[in-house]
């Protein structure tokens, strides 16, 4: 079995009550801005389930494994070992700080089929459970609020438009240094979606009990203080 050891961020929790928030959404709408964010606010855990997908995908493509060949997947898998370093959140694959490469189109271009795999969602979804059984936990992804813990405190599903998304994500991938052009992120946004949300195990979509957050017009501020907004009622009942 992939394993994977996540210890909490170090910040004073604000609450006492330890919830379960889903964030789910599709590519770059912001979910792991807020997600990471309210985290620090709360003094809550954040896993950022794209990155585990997204370093399983790194490592089938260091062993030069298509995802198409089901039966290397399956045997690769149990010697995936995915960790969160507790410091900065980094991702280790196999004790290697891979959390600059997994960002790379050349990993967000494989990163979808390899998601698609029920091998791997399996050993994703057991160890996404494993972490946040004790609460006070955030976790961002695709199919949190619907599969990986249906019962949330609290889920929310973030949309954004079209050329916000491509806008935010390119400006990302510049400030990291990257060479992308507008068409590739755009055509890459595009292509996940469909595939993410037309896979047969787990796709992409709202939960019934999930309240939609458009992030298209808010700015980093308004968007933390909407999640913050949104904790405080739960916690009211
Ligand atoms: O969140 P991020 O964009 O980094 O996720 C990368 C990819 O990982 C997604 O496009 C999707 O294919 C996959 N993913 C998933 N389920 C999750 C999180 C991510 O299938 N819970």
């Amino acid at each position: 079995m992939a394993s994977i050891i996540h210890s909490p961020l170090k910040f004073r929790p604000l609450t006492k009550e330890k919830y379960t928030i889903a964030i789910d959404g599709y590519s770059a709408c912001g979910k792991s801005t807020l997600a990471r964010a309210l985290a620090r606010r709360l003094g809550y855990s954040y896993i950022d389930t794209g990155a585990m997908y997204r370093a399983v995908t790194l490592h089938l493509q260091r062993e030069g494994i298509h995802p198409d060949d089901v039966e290397r997947v399956r045997d690769a898998v149990p010697h995936i070992h995915i960790e969160f370093r507790p410091e900065d959140n980094h991702v280790l694959l196999n004790g290697d700080d891979v959390e600059d490469e997994i960002r790379g189109l050349a990993v967000s271009q494989m990163v979808s089929p390899v998601a698609a795999l029920s091998d791997v969602r399996r050993a994703m979804v057991e160890q996404q459970r494993k972490m946040g059984r004790n609460g006070g936990v955030i976790l961002d992804g695709r199919d949190i609020g619907t599969v990986v813990f249906p019962d949330a405190d609290l889920k929310l599903f973030v949309v954004a438009d079209q050329e916000t998304r491509t806008d935010r994500r390119l400006n990302e991938l510049i400030a990291a240094g990257r060479d992308a052009s507008r068409e590739d992120v755009a055509a890459n946004l595009k292509e996940r979606d469909y595939i993410d949300s037309h896979r047969e195990d787990s796709p992409l979509r709202q939960a019934e009990d999930a309240i939609l957050l458009d992030n298209t017009h808010l700015n980093l501020e308004e968007l933390i203080e909407r999640g913050v907004e949104m904790v405080e009622a739960i916690k009211k009942g």
